[in-house]
């Protein structure tokens, strides 16, 4: 069973502004900006060798990212997994009285089904779970049809 990091969620007001930072000082890309209607937020994508920095913007205040930012300003909002099978990992949060946040799973960035735990339950941090991206979802440079 492979685990790896998936990715590390960072809220932010703009993505505009904070890219900035992570493109011209890290020397990252913005591969890609997608809207997640269903999760009130705006995402960018920018990939490295292990994985991926998702600067998340919400599309309103009344969303989660923007309560988020309401509550502690902008900074770490979640880091998320890949893991083999999403649904396994909700059933062992089950037996172990770890509680995911909102419905799960439901679909994230990519076409893949997520999980969020809890942060009461995961020590203070909020931890994502997420299946593989579905086939043909992920955008590659150069394809602009994908
Ligand atoms: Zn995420």
């Amino acid at each position: 069973m492979t685990v790896r990091l998936a990715h590390v969620g960072i809220a932010v007001r703009s993505i505009v502004d904070a890219r900035i930072f992570y493109e011209e000082v890290l020397g990252l890309e913005v591969e890609k900006v997608e809207e997640i209607e269903s999760e009130g937020v705006k995402v960018a994508l920018l990939p490295f060798p292990g994985g991926e920095i998702e600067l998340l913007e919400p599309l309103a205040e009344d969303t989660p990212v923007g309560r988020f930012l309401e509550r502690h300003g902008e900074g770490l909002h979640h880091l998320s997994f890949e893991v083999p099978d999403v649904h396994r990992s909700i059933v062992a949060g089950i037996e172990h009285g770890v509680e995911t946040v909102g419905e799960a799973p439901r679909k994230g960035a990519e076409g893949r089904e997520i999980a969020f735990f809890h942060p009461l339950f995961t020590h203070g941090v909020l931890v994502e779970v997420c299946g593989k991206a579905m086939e043909g979802a992920r955008h590659r440079p150069g394809d602009e049809t994908g």
